[in-house]
């Protein structure tokens, strides 16, 4: 069963950090062609970058979170 595709074709599932729950911004960096995606929260070292795609970035961000949680239960 492949979990990370079954989350990402749900579209209620939002693009909040996994730490603090704020808002992450998805960005492309013009330099490397890639897309990254960061927690705008200074205090907070969320962060996922290289992706290809938004979508890709979007599961990056899903597997930061299962990874955090699973670090932390
Ligand atoms: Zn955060």
């Amino acid at each position: 069963m492949d979990r990370a595709r079954t989350y990402a074709g749900d579209m209620r599932w939002g693009w909040e950090c996994p730490r603090c729950k704020t808002d992450v911004t998805v960005t492309r960096n013009r330099d490397s062609e890639t897309f990254e995606w960061r927690c705008p929260s200074e205090t907070c070292p969320a962060v996922g970058f290289g992706f290809t795609s938004r979508r890709r970035a979007r599961l990056g961000l899903l597997e930061y979170r299962e990874r955090y949680q699973e670090t932390y239960r």
